[in-house]
């Protein structure tokens, strides 16, 4: 990588790039975290990827620990994935009528997810969370909607209060737009605190039409749920008559293929998805019982729509990635290299004298610069964000390209292998050992 600049930064052509998109799009980019506001300097511009590797246009290669966020648990340009989507766009890029392959997806969803009976295709996480939320609504006929601090759903207006990832990153929990009137029936409270949503449900539980939660979180760094939040979290849903939906957009076919759900044995009412369920193309879905999805227009009165929904480059792009990961499931690898990343990490922290602890699920991850173990926001927020952003841009000087926040989990994928991450390991021991 660029091992010969005095002080680790992006090289010219990336430098020179970020000027130009600068002046073009609102802070260089097309999604907030991507601009490195949480570790400064300028970003990456990536020319390609390939496997595990992301190649910037300065000619510099990474070990990738985002994955594209999440998407790409196969390694970037998998053969198999990349002919689906030239044959499929071969065919006719977008039809806005029916096709048999969403139908075939939608079978691979259904039999893979626990919760989903039906499921609707849409375009992002995103819209997926939006629309599950309107859809508990309609079928419930409640108002009110419970969140988790530090938990993100995407940037749906009822649901940017208190949201992790970019919004935590800036330091802008509550984004300017999102009216009052928009958060009022959004009840957010402390993840893992069964008292606070035990009261919570006391004080509103008729009024309560949903409980969104990520099942793992990955929006404030890594952090896990214990049994008894998530078993509480079933309980009174169901006692309240409100919908428990889990927000599987990270874990779904991450954690273990059947998502978060599949992994603890938690069942909830709905499900929300996307990243790898598109094989990274801008694809998402929500789903769950028939009864509730039957009150989606056309078969029920709960509009929703979308021209691009049900795309058929998209769709062929995760029909393929979950025939891949189901044919040749990678999850007890990616859980051995977890386990082997963590404690590298762990030990490569401990003998650099830092304060720290680690936290994953499956293939992700998060060292957490604060000594506590992080279970809600609060513990979180109080980690050691400067120091963060010497590690990151040290470890790019590295050739690793961790999430550039905090409050970001990393991931991996299944071509990542032992000796990427013993030398990811290593170059963590030397960067924490000059923080
Ligand atoms: N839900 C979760 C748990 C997410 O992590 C994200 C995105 O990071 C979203 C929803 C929103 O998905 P999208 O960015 O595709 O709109």
């Amino acid at each position: 990588a660029n091992s010969s600049a005095a002080r680790p930064s992006a090289g010219p052509k990336s430098v020179a790039a970020f000027q130009r998109a600068s002046a073009l799009m609102p802070g260089g980019v097309n999604s907030p975290a991507r601009a490195f506001g949480a570790v400064g300097g300028t970003p990456l511009f990536i020319e390609r990827a390939e496997g595990p590797y992301l190649y910037d246009i300065d000619g510099n290669r990474y070990i990738d620990y985002i994955g594209s966020w999440g998407p790409m648990i196969l390694g970037h340009a998998h053969p198999e994935v990349i002919s689906a989507i030239t044959e499929a766009a071969a065919k006719g890029t977008s039809y806005g009528a029916p096709t048999e392959a969403e139908s075939r997806l939608a079978e691979q969803i259904i039999e893979a997810v626990p919760s989903i009976e039906k499921v609707r295709l849409v375009n992002s996480g995103t819209e997926a969370t939006m629309s599950a939320l309107r859809v508990a609504r309609g079928a419930t006929g409640r108002k009110k909607v419970i969140k988790f601090a530090g938990n993100y759903h995407g940037h749906v207006d009822s649901l940017l209060v208190a949201a992790g990832s970019a919004a935590a990153t800036l330091g802008a929990p509550d984004s300017p737009g999102v009216t009052p009137g928009a958060a009022e029936d959004t009840l957010v409270l402390s993840y893992n605190d069964v008292p606070g949503l035990q009261n919570a449900f006391d004080q509103h539980g008729d009024d309560i039409a949903a409980l969104i939660l990520e099942p793992v979180v990955g929006n404030m760094g890594c952090v896990l749920p214990t049994m008894e939040f998530l078993n509480a979290a079933r309980d009174l849903t169901s006692k309240h008559g409100s919908i428990l939906i889990f927000d599987e957009v990270m874990t779904g076919f991450r954690v273990a293929y059947g998502g978060a759900q599949e992994r603890f044995g938690v069942t909830p009412d709905m499900t929300t998805l996307g990243k790898i369920v598109g094989g990274g193309m801008p694809l998402g879905a929500y789903g769950g019982r028939a009864e509730i999805m039957n009150q989606v227009l056309p078969a029920g009165k709960v509009f929703q729509a979308g021209t691009l929904s049900g795309n058929p480059v998209a769709v062929a792009a995760g029909s393929a990635t979950l025939r891949l990961l189901k044919e040749n499931p990678p999850y007890e690898q990616l859980e051995r290299l977890a386990d082997r990343l963590a404690d590298g990490l762990d030990r490569a922290a401990t003998s650099a004298g830092m304060a720290h602890t680690v936290a994953k699920a499956g293939a992700m991850l998060t060292l957490f610069f604060n000594p506590e173990p992080v279970d809600c926001w609060d513990v979180a927020d109080r980690c050691d964000r400067e120091a963060f952003g010497r590690y990151f841009w040290g470890l790019i000087n590295e050739g690793i390209y961790m999430p550039c926040s905090q409050f970001e989990a990393l991931f991996f994928s299944q071509q990542h292998t032992e000796a990427m991450i013993d030398e990811t390991i290593g170059a963590a021991e030397k960067v924490l050992k000059s923080l």
